[in-house]
């Protein structure tokens, strides 16, 4: 993605400095004291602390180089957001509506938001409560190395995924499932959600292709890098990660086969309405 020297947005709340740990800290103590301190205040969860202890405890302070690399990251991610503005911000006009724009969260370690505590191991996630979007860049390198995913546009998918799901908190989706969660059996409400996340990955596909259209920023192989991390991601791994915590992403995403069909459609098509993941019935 040619991304280099193009403006950020100014909706980036960079937490990594205080968020417990790395940078500013030099090391996981704070953290871990922050949270048992939080755990007997009735903040925390019991789960939390081996996760806490074995994870986060060992993080190193980074180096000049890692520093860098990390700013970089930043930077990429602030100038993803901001092309995710100015697509839905075009496309919400378009139909006489107005985009609120959410705000991205970059933390490291853990994190605090309106729907619970999350830590980098539960990967980036949305969340629909105070529309922020929740990103430890440590995932770049996840996807890099753990997924087998590289590539400037694996993380700008995945950030468009996020920012899928803040589409659906405004257009009410996200409320139906808030409701279907009272309404249906656990194995129903699953399926739900792999439709909404299906969902997330057409929406994901339509961004990519009216920043092609507006912006012509996508370089050849950007498509693939994208269906190959969609492909990586394809099952629970991020859920399995995030046990014992409240995150709202940790839902069953769907096969890899579905999640590369419908980013895929959505970048074809770059059309809204054809994104309905509810009733197709050859998800
Ligand atoms: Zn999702």
């Amino acid at each position: 993605m040619l991304w280099k020297g193009r403006s950020g947005s100014s909706n980036v709340d960079d937490r990594r400095g205080i968020s417990g740990g790395g940078l500013a800290a030099g090391g996981g103590i704070i953290g871990v004291i922050v949270l048992l301190v939080n755990f007997f205040m009735g903040g925390g969860d019991v789960s939390q602390l081996p996760e806490v202890i074995q994870g986060n405890a060992p993080q190193q302070e980074m180096s000049a180089g890692e520093k860098a690399a990390d700013d970089e990251r930043a930077q990429f991610v602030s100038v993803v957001l901001k092309e995710t503005e100015d697509v839905w911000g075009k496309l919400f006009a378009d139909k006489g509506q107005t985009y609120e724009q959410p705000t991205l969260v970059l933390f490291r370690n853990r994190v605090q938001s309106a729907c619970g505590g999350a830590s980098s191991a539960s990967g980036p996630f949305y969340c629909p409560a105070d529309h922020k979007l929740y990103i430890d860049l440590s995932f770049y390198e996840e996807l890099k190395n753990k997924f087998q995913a590289p590539g400037d546009f694996a993380m700008a998918y995945v950030i468009a995924h996020e920012v899928g799901h803040h589409i659906q908190t405004l257009n009410g989706t996200s409320e139906k499932m808030g409701r279907l969660r009272q309404q249906v059996s656990e194995k129903e409400y699953n399926r739900y959600s792999v439709m909404m996340e299906l969902q997330a990955d057409f929406l994901a596909g339509v961004w990519a292709h009216h920043t092609q259209k507006m912006k012509n920023i996508l370089e050849p192989g950007d498509i693939e890098e994208a269906l190959n991390a969609a492909n990586a991601i394809g099952d629970d791994r991020l859920q399995k990660q995030s046990q014992g915590e409240i995150v709202p992403d940790a839902f069953t995403h769907g096969t890899s086969q579905q999640r590369m069909y419908w980013f895929k459609k959505g970048y074809e098509t770059g059309d809204i309405s054809q994104g309905d993941t509810f009733s197709a019935s050859d998800l």
